[in-house]
């Protein structure tokens, strides 16, 4: 899930040419819920951005519909402290976990899923496309599974569709990223459906063919494969971060544990809509690019000069672009 302030630590800062419209997309309905439950809470207000209080408040924001609301994420036993802090906002539950986890669809891909359709497409499609692994998720950096039982090895995969998609050639590149946060799979899904419509409309779809044969088109559905599992294994449908031991205690607390990948970026780090607290949902790490997914794009960026890159969220419904477009 996202807020505006996804825009300020995104790609931007490793993206030369860049144009980063990041697309959000709508995820959940309106319900009522039951009591001592995480919840996403809407708060409604009438600004063009995020009132600066919330954005102060170290919320995390799910979503935000300028003018309209804000959507956060809350304990229900912080609710009474946050209502002393804003009381001025009219706020309604809007969804519970529960309810969130009954409508997590069984049709998203699972990692190993993609995985496997990710190497059938460089096998049945090989003369448009080629699979890259450009880099290992965080639990596979410190040994997966002999760290933690319950970790494992997740590389992060990368499809390039092009003609001579083993030659670096002279052509625009473009880059489309899905799952910088674990609970956005339709992200990934996303970046899927593009693949999948051009690998299967490639010789019959004009524009797909021009696309394929004049540009260089790099497909990461999962940035963060292990915050990715957590969620769609259903242990902890709000797992946002990537799986970082913060505590160092070789064990997976989802309080303590992980940093929010798009607040890792080096462009503005630590700027206003990230934490230094690693408790935080929107933690943003020791230091810019401290986490291996996160430097993976970074090595990926020094190598290739993308004129436009895209990172998919869920669920606002805007389109953030940065300043110079
Ligand atoms: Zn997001």
């Amino acid at each position: 899930m996202n807020g505006e302030r996804e825009t300020v630590s995104g790609i931007m800062s490793i993206c030369g040419k860049g144009v980063l419209p990041y697309l959000l997309m709508f995820f959940l309905l309106i319900s009522i819920g039951v009591s001592g439950e995480t919840c996403v809470f809407r708060i409604y207000h009438y600004q063009r951005t995020i009132p600066p209080i919330l954005l102060e408040s170290g919320l995390d924001i799910a979503s935000v519909k300028p003018g309209v609301y804000v959507d956060v994420v809350l304990d229900e036993d912080e609710l009474d402290a946050l209502l002393e802090k804003i009381p001025y906002f009219h706020i309604e539950k809007y969804e519970t976990e529960s309810e969130l986890k009954q409508r997590l669809d069984s049709e998203y891909r699972t990692y190993p899923e993609i995985v496997t359709l990710l190497n059938n497409y460089e096998m049945n499609y090989s003369t448009i496309c080629k699979l890259y692994d450009i880099g290992d998720a965080w639990e596979k950096t410190v040994g997966g599974s002999t760290y933690n039982a319950n970790y494992e090895s997740r590389d992060i995969l990368m499809l390039k569709v092009s003609d001579n998609p083993g030659i670096d050639e002279e052509e625009p590149e473009i880059l489309f990223i899905g799952v910088h946060h674990a609970r956005e799979p339709i992200s990934g899904e996303m970046v899927l459906y593009i693949i999948n419509e051009l690998l299967t409309g490639y010789g019959s779809n004009p524009d797909y063919t021009r696309w394929v044969d004049d540009y260089e088109l790099y497909f990461i559905p999962v940035l963060n494969p292990d915050g990715f599992s957590v969620v769609l294994s259903g242990d902890n449908i709000w797992w946002r971060k990537n799986c970082r031991d913060n505590d160092g205690n070789k064990s997976y607390i989802a309080s303590n544990d992980g940093v929010d990948l798009n607040r890792n970026y080096g462009w503005y780090w630590g700027g206003t809509g990230s934490s230094s607290n690693p408790y935080d949902e929107i933690y943003r790490g020791t230091g810019p690019f401290s986490e291996p997914e996160v430097l993976a794009i970074k090595k990926l960026a020094n190598k290739h000069n993308f004129y436009i890159s895209l990172s998919f969220h869920t669920y606002g419904e805007i389109c953030p672009v940065p300043l110079r477009l």
